[in-house]
């Protein structure tokens, strides 16, 4: 046996995720599990209920579907089945993940109109209910929350309300704050919320989840385009048969989420857990832009979750080196993901503390002296 296997990592994820997870969640999948078996079986029961009651205080009117694969799975899922055969999707985009839901739709032949405000600028909420009025074949829409590309904070309150004053459907890819950031689906009038293991509740990849209306999930019944993403058929499967998935589950990942959520609670909860990633983000930035690095959003628009820096004004400067200079000190960061200016992307979610935060900005320092010294 590699001893090497025990040691802990040699650097922290900073990067939004897969994300550093604790120990504590990792040995959780040094033992295997039969998927008929009934202890596994309950253990998917207790993560649902476990999921839904972090969602709202509403839990009677909500139930949660777990779904094998990445993130963008489970969002299309959601995609290809809530949306019936004369339904219209109304994607509100300013990022890559918002323009990923807008190309599922796309790839499944749905009726899809795109309200899209670049990059770097919150959704127009206006044009939103501009064209809800104008526009009533419009059955949903859908938005993200934290959008990743770039760090930003979508109004999802501000824009829950329009879209139920026009009674549609509201679907929200929270994959990347769910478990990070406090809401109440119920209160923000959330339909559909999708999130994965391994963002804020710190688990390990594998699979995905949907938390949605109960009636919702009952609509869409025999409407999925996708055999495997059929959400309606894995909801009832899980419900008519005491938490068992339909095709093989993710057992290993699934027992690691668990240990994930248990520690989430032991931790505070989500309320704790987002003061801890706030803390984690402004000290990063504190820190950076005492060494003179600039942010790509104002600090309004930005979430606690990720956090975009442009390069710093310095010919020299490559990402490749930088990263792995930083790597060589025990930190891996993220490339920019936004198509018209050079940034890079620091993550604070996972099993990151402010000292790690300090450590980085220290490692930073060091990579900014050495390039310093040597031109
Ligand atoms: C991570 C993420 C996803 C899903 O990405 P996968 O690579 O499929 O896990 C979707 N939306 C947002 C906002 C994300 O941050």
């Amino acid at each position: 046996m590699n001893i090497d296997l025990l040691d802990d990592n040699p650097y922290l994820l900073l990067t939004p995720g897969p994300l550093s997870t604790s120990k504590r969640v990792k040995v959780a999948m040094l033992k295997d599990w039969c998927t008929w078996d009934s202890e596994y079986n309950d253990l998917v029961q207790n993560i649902r209920r476990r999921l839904v009651s972090l969602a709202t205080r509403r839990t009677e009117d909500y139930s949660s579907v777990l779904m094998q694969g990445s993130g963008s799975f489970s969002v299309e899922s959601v995609i290809g089945s809530a949306i019936g055969p004369g339904g219209k999707l109304l994607v509100m985009t300013n990022g890559a993940y918002g323009q990923r839901i807008a190309q599922m739709a796309a790839v499944l032949g749905i009726d899809t109109l795109v309200l899209d405000s670049g990059e770097v600028s919150l959704p127009n909420l206006a044009k939103l209910e501009e064209t809800l009025k104008a526009d009533s074949a419009i059955t949903h829409v859908a938005m993200v929350h934290c959008e990743t590309t770039t760090g930003m904070l979508n109004p999802i309150q501000e824009a829950g309300a329009i879209v139920k004053a026009y009674n549609k459907t509201f679907i929200v890819d929270a994959m990347s704050s769910f478990g990070g950031v406090p809401l109440d689906m119920a209160e923000l009038g959330i339909d559909y919320l999708i999130s994965s293991a391994n963002k804020c509740i710190q688990g390990v990849p594998g699979f995905g989840f949907v938390i949605a209306r109960i009636d919702q999930l009952q609509s869409c019944k025999g409407q999925a385009r996708s055999l495997s993403l059929d959400l309606y058929d894995q909801w009832n499967h899980m419900e008519q048969n005491g938490g068992k998935w339909r095709f093989t589950s993710p057992t290993h990942t699934v027992r690691a989420f668990y240990e994930a959520l248990l520690e989430l609670e032991e931790e505070g909860g989500v309320a704790a857990r987002h003061t801890r990633y706030l803390t984690n983000q402004q000290t990063l930035v504190k820190g950076m832009r005492a060494i003179g690095y600039e942010t790509l959003l104002s600090d309004g628009m930005q979430s606690p979750i990720i956090t975009s820096f442009y390069y710093p004004d310095d010919p020299s400067f490559t990402f490749e080196t930088f990263y792995k200079q930083l790597k060589e000190q025990g930190f891996v960061i993220y490339p920019g993901k936004i198509s018209n200016a050079d940034t890079f992307r620091i993550g604070n979610i996972g099993e990151i503390a402010e000292a790690d935060m300090k450590r980085l900005i220290a490692a930073v320092g060091r990579v900014e002296r050495s390039v310093k010294s040597h031109t």
